[in-house]
């Protein structure tokens, strides 16, 4: 056996498992070059902190909040934080950063270009260019090329010690070996595949040519069905599933797992109500949850949010078992381990592969697929590289190894990406696609819990909470094979018309007699509180569903006024925005009686949908109407507070205040913007978005 070529640290920080699967990608690939790789959670790399064992170290992270680390990252953060670490504390190693962020944030890749600056700061040395990639448009825009080029910038520095990115940009080093090349008529067997010589071609400008629109999810156009195709190294397998009928499962101690970045444990809440809020006409169905659970189990303040953990649908489930001709073995327990030969491991380190962390060892497969794993997610290349592994028919192989390849990167981005498609979706298009059920194990994400803002205050009843949701719905088109509501509000939207439709006994309990439940957890507090002083002035902007946390907000002052109607309050303005007055007013009633006893101080609302020119139409356009009395709170000492749709109207109510700033001071914008900047600092502008 060739001897290893150096070893790599590739540490990750993940919140949605992406960072990690980018990670899981550059160690395969790294490996069939023969790198010795560990790989493991930026906070579990603490402890061999500096690593002084390592001369390369690679880092790839995502961003939350404002800015903040990922779940399994934030000890390393502390650790390179800490202020006895002295400047060259990290002068050994060279790095390489790829950080994952959305520009629907206003602090894109904060945390990543802190840990940047940070580790440059204790003297380690870049070998690569840092790559930042924005889900907005596509992380695969930059994350594709990036990892690309990365291991022969590693090469590079391997060779030429003293060179680094500023006299050898990225994009000059030659690409190879990472990938395979496939030529038009070939359908590979993966030996031959490995034997083939790299000839990358560029032909992408020739590419950026062709004619959008001819092309769909089965079928090519020219020039993509006719070049040569640079694909990712096939992904190592490395589960295997051992069913046997006499093990006996029990999902509910898989269930009561903590879930990241969950305060409490996950526990059963009770439906006591699911209420639709928005008329039959309205163009979004709008529902209300109220759960019910003892006061131990959660202590929550207004602006906290709730993590639903939920199930991928039922008929979903059966059909992607009946696609992967496991129906007959779906009930059967199974065993899941590493394989043999991929199990073992050096003295005093991990083993190389492990059963992925959100995949119990002992469970049934429609308990797998229903509970643990994202089957919506938008596959990525390196499964649609195993896909084309499995296609017998030969022009199907060809097409899913173009929309895994480099060259085809235009076509996955409009074709799979922006339709959000999932496997089930492929396997539906691919008739001869038969993978088997372990190569999708290893490569689903996590099935994460969705957040809900939580829209009512523990003052008023301790044992329930509330939220609010859009039931979220994709109709057949643009390569969707089945019509499918959200994974979270599906759920809650069936169970809901289960109880409107009278197949249950009464609201809270199915036909077993048993009630409906949720699992929950409360998740950790996102700055987004109130302040400490009920002497604050507050602005409040949430159209929509956005509305949710400001409801917990006036209910809780409604009952601190009822407890010591002595207290002194500052003005509440509130922004409210929804189509039509009649048809997707949320709270109406609620919000007109707070504002009636004096609870609310102003309650300004718009409806878009009603045409009349003379009125402001949005949220933000209110706020222009009110700027000066607007800033004169914020001069008073007011807090924003602004929640809801993070992709416009979070960016358009910040533009909004910027101007506001201009108009009432008579600022430039730069100035204004910094005015908008200083209150972030000063934590007196609070976002709670979502995308
Ligand atoms: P999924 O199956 O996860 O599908 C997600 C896809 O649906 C997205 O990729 C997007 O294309 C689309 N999508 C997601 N949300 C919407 C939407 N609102 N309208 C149209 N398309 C959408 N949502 C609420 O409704 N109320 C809340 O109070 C709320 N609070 C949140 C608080 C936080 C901190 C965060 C991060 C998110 C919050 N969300 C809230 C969003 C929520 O967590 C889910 O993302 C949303 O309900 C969709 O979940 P799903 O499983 O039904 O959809």
């Amino acid at each position: 056996m060739a001897p290893k070529r150096c070893n790599l640290l590739l540490i990750y920080g993940s919140q949605t498992g992406q960072s990690k699967s980018i990670a899981e990608d550059i160690k395969t690939k790294a490996e069939s070059l023969n790198y010795d790789v560990e790989m493991m959670s930026m906070d579990d790399s603490v402890e061999k902190i500096p690593w002084k064992e390592y001369r390369f170290l690679i880092i790839i992270t995502s961003s939350t909040g404002d800015g903040d680390p990922p779940e399994n990252a934030g000890i390393f953060w502390k650790k390179i934080r800490s202020k006895n670490l002295e400047n060259d504390y990290l002068c050994h190693l060279v790095y390489a950063l790829l950080g994952l962020g959305d520009t629907n944030y206003t602090t894109f890749l904060g945390y990543p270009k802190s840990v940047e600056k940070q580790l440059q700061k204790l003297g380690a040395k870049q070998f690569y260019k840092s790559g930042w990639a924005d889900d907005a448009v596509g992380l695969e825009i930059v994350v594709d090329p990036w990892i690309e080029n990365l291991l022969p910038a590693l090469e590079n520095q391997i060779l030429n010690p003293q060179t680094l990115p500023d006299t050898i940009p990225a994009s000059d080093i030659p690409v190879e070996q990472s990938s395979i090349t496939i030529t038009p008529e070939l359908a590979v067997v993966p030996e031959v595949e490995k034997q083939l010589t790299v000839s990358y071609k560029k032909q992408e400008e020739e590419l950026e040519k062709c004619i959008l629109g001819l092309s769909n999810l089965k079928m090519s156009a020219s020039p993509l069905s006719e070049c040569d195709l640079k694909v990712p190294v096939l992904p190592v397998s490395y589960l295997e599933l051992k069913f046997n009928s006499e093990l006996i499962f029990f999902p509910e101690d898989v269930l009561r797992k903590p879930m990241p970045s969950s305060r409490t444990p996950v526990f059963q809440a009770k439906i006591k109500s699911l209420k639709q809020l928005t008329s039959e006409k309205a163009a979004k169905t709008t529902l209300e949850t109220t759960l019910e659970f003892s006061p131990a189990e959660i202590e929550y303040q207004p602006g906290d949010s709730i993590g639903v953990c939920c199930a991928n649908c039922s008929e979903e489930v059966d059909a992607l078992l009946h696609r992967l001709n496991m129906t007959d073995q779906a009930d059967i327990p199974f065993k899941l381990r590493v394989k043999e030969e991929f199990a073992t491991m050096k003295s005093g380190t991990k083993p190389k592969y492990e059963v992925p962390s959100h995949l119990p060892n002992l469970a049934t497969l429609r308990f797998v697929l229903t509970r643990c794993c994202e089957i919506r997610s938008v596959p990525r290349k390196a499964l649609i590289r195993i896909l084309a592994e499995f296609s017998s028919d030969d022009v199907e192989k060809r097409r899913l190894l173009e929309l895994c390849s480099l060259q085809g990167s235009n076509d996955y981005t409009r074709l799979v990406r922006q339709p959000e498609l999932n496997v089930l979706d492929f396997l539906n298009t691919f008739a001869s696609c038969h993978p088997p059920v372990e190569r999708l194990l290893e490569q689903l994400p996590r099935l994460l819990a969705r957040p809900y803002s939580l829209s009512s205050s523990p003052l008023k009843d301790p044992k329930s909470a509330s939220f609010v949701f859009n039931v979220v719905e994709f109709p057949v088109q643009d390569g969707r094979t089945y019509e499918r509501k959200g994974v979270a509000t599906g759920e809650l939207s069936r169970m809901f018309d289960k109880i409107k439709t009278g197949s249950t006994d009464s609201v809270g309990s199915n036909g077993n007699g048993r009630a409906f439940s949720l699992s929950v957890f409360l998740r950790t507090n996102s700055g987004f509180s109130l302040p400490k002083s009920s002497e604050t002035p507050l602005i409040l902007i949430g159209p929509g569903t956005g509305v949710a946390p400001f409801l917990g907000f006036l209910a809780h002052r409604e009952e601190l006024v009822k407890r010591d109607p002595s207290l002194t309050c500052g003005p509440i303005w509130l922004f409210y925005g929804c189509r039509n007055r009649d048809q997707d007013y949320l709270f109406k009633d609620d919000l007109e009686r707070w504002h009636s006893i004096g609870i609310l101080t102003r309650l300004l609302v718009t409806f878009s949908r009603e045409n009349k020119p003379s009125q402001p139409k949005y949220v933000q356009d209110l706020i222009q109407v009110y700027a000066v009395s607007l800033v004169k709170l914020i001069e008073k000492g007011a807090c924003v507070y602004v929640c809801g749709d993070a992709k416009n109207m979070a960016k358009d109510v910040m533009q909004a205040f910027t101007a506001a700033f201009q108009t009432a001071r008579q600022l430039d914008e730069e100035q204004a913007k910094k005015a908008v900047v200083q209150l972030q600092i000063e934590k007196r502008y609070l976002q709670d978005i979502w995308t």
